[in-house]
């Protein structure tokens, strides 16, 4: 990109760019991921409570955003700020429907986050689009992703801090996204899970942009003035400190007003930050980011457009090939479609299988998603069939009672052992066929990515789609079946003379020989098919 080919711009053209870029944005998001354009944004990154969502509300002045303990923000959200007369809030999946009432713009973004992520607190990488228009704010696009947590909760899959890590890293390894690092001044800044994250993806500290919260908390006799002064960990655009409001100002229901006058107050009357006041604070940082972002878009347009020149240009001919099918040459058009299908399977086999090509950096394919799902998932489900110890030995006294019946009996039958192990095995069934039901789960997930290039020809699209899912779904009740099979064979012979029995086995051996007779369960050696179940 050279500085010639940079159109000359006024300060009023500047501001549209961040317009420009949103309404590229939702042209995307409503042609899905077919499209492979990498547009300028910036990402809030940072741990769980560092204050990202403070510093949001601060921009827009309204308490908007879901807040509580664990993680709250569980899909990616799409905050596009505009400079507006009027203030109000809309969604891209409600477009029209105008929102005034902030608790409502809350509410919905709970109730949206549900329905992609099920209310089983698991996460989602599809953005959800939120537009605010308001006097207060400048001319912004910021992505807001979720919190960097270390330990799942609830029903929350084990995996749950690489799937955040993995998201985040969607956003924030493209060489076009801005990051906003957040970080909490009264924790060590080398330990500072944003800036950890954005030195992996951008070493030399180019495009990330530090915010330092929580100056308030510091320790007494403690101040932050190194790190933004720049000297401490250098970034290129440097670190801007903010004054959030606390729990008890939320509590409180105190007006963000109030609150930006208060953080005025606190940046003019500290010792350690008084010399540089202007540059600190919640105002100053939207000016910021609205100045970066949109020098950010000014600089990467040229590019941008070439890459968007390309692809129509590729579309172009593209259309002109089939355009060129004469009606009375059926052949080629069924040649053409042919060749879509062919690309589809064979996209769909590398998804699954795995290729040494072109390999995805940025997520998890089909298959390795598959492998998690085996060797992550199904033993976390399996840990969590937990039995009670008590309840279980006071089943098996039972058991034992009741196969003596009326009488005390003198040794432990092997019907009660076998009952309770059956009772066990039992167990397997929910998490084995929940596995089935994640593994088809992921096939229709990779279908549709692999299918997403025939968008173009939508109804091609639906009908590979309908078939392929459709014969899924038939393989779905074919292997459940299998699953439960498999399950109810161990239940009907529970083999003691497998080696997890060796135990048994030895000891049963020394009797027999001392014995010099051939009882015991040794005639099925060899012959017996059933293996014990704990070999699966
Ligand atoms: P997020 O998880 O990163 O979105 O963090 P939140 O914005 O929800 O903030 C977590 C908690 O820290 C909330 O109780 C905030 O009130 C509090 N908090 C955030 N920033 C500040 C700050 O600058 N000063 C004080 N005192 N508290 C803050
Ligand atoms: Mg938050």
């Amino acid at each position: 990109m050279t500085d010639q080919k940079l159109p000359v711009m006024g300060n009023r053209e500047m501001q549209e760019l961040i317009p420009l870029v949103n309404r590229l944005q939702d042209a995307f998001s409503a042609i899905g991921q077919s499209c492979h354009l990498d547009l300028p944004q910036i990402a809030v990154v940072g741990g769980q409570s560092a204050g990202k969502s403070s510093v949001l509300e601060n921009f827009v002045g309204r308490d908007f955003l879901p807040r509580g303990s664990g993680i709250v923000t569980r899909r990616p959200l799409l905050l596009q700020l505009i400079t507006s007369k009027l203030e109000y809030a809309e969604f891209l999946h409600c477009k029209g429907k105008r929102f005034s009432d902030f608790d409502e713009v809350r509410e919905e973004i709970e109730a949206e986050t549900d329905r992609s992520t099920g209310t089983n607190k698991g996460i989602s990488s599809i953005p959800i689009n939120l537009r605010i228009y308001s006097p207060n704010v400048l001319n912004l696009t910021l992505v807001d992703l979720p919190g960097i947590t270390k330990v799942p909760v609830g029903d929350q899959p084990a995996d749950i801090e690489s799937q955040i890590r993995e998201m985040i890293m969607q956003f924030i390894s493209r060489d076009n996204c801005l990051i906003l690092a957040v970080t909490p001044a009264n924790t060590d800044l080398a330990n500072s899970d944003a800036l950890k994250l954005s030195k992996d993806v951008d070493p030399q500290g180019l495009r990330t942009i530090g915010v330092i919260t929580k100056l308030d908390l510091m320790d007494e006799g403690t101040d932050a003035r190194d790190i933004l002064e720049n000297k401490l960990l250098p970034l290129r655009r440097g670190y801007v400190g903010v004054v959030n409001r606390s729990q008890k100002d939320i509590d409180g229901k105190k007006d963000i007003q109030a609150a930006l006058l208060a953080e005025k107050n606190f940046f003019l009357s500290h010792p350690a930050y008084r010399h540089m006041a202007d540059c600190m604070g919640t105002s100053y940082l939207q000016k910021v980011l609205n100045q970066q972002l949109t020098n950010h878009i000014r600089d990467t347009l040229p590019e941008f457009r070439s890459k968007l020149q390309d692809q129509l240009l590729s579309l172009e001919h593209e259309v002109e090939v089939y355009k060129n099918f004469k009606p009375e040459d059926p052949s080629r058009k069924t040649k053409a479609l042919l060749q879509m299908i062919q690309h589809f399977a064979q996209d769909f086999e590398k998804k699954i299988e795995g290729s040494g090509d072109k390999v995805d950096t940025l997520e998890l394919s089909g298959g390795a998603k598959i492998n998690r799902i085996f060797h992550e998932r199904f033993p976390f489900e399996l840990v969590k069939v937990e039995f009670e110890e008590k309840d279980l030995r006071r089943e098996i006294s039972y058991a034992i009672k009741n196969i003596h019946g009326v009488r005390t009996g003198l040794f432990t039958p092997d019907k009660a052992f076998e009952a309770i192990v059956k009772k066990q095995i039992v167990k397997l069934k929910g998490p084995a066929l929940k596995c089935v039901d994640l593994v088809m789960q992921e096939l229709l997930n990779t279908v549709r990515k692999c299918n997403s290039k025939l968008s173009n020809y939508p109804r091609l699209r639906d009908e590979t789609e309908r078939i392929v899912a459709l014969y899924i779904r038939e393989r779905e009740g074919k292997t459940k079946e299998q699953v439960l099979l498999i399950i109810d064979i161990q239940l009907s012979y529970i083999n003691t003379n497998h080696e997890d029995f060796i135990g048994f086995a030895y000891a049963q051996q020394r009797c027999s020989q001392q014995k010099k007779t051939s009882m015991g369960n040794q005639h099925l050696n060899g012959r017996q098919e059933t293996r014990h179940f704990g070999r699966q």
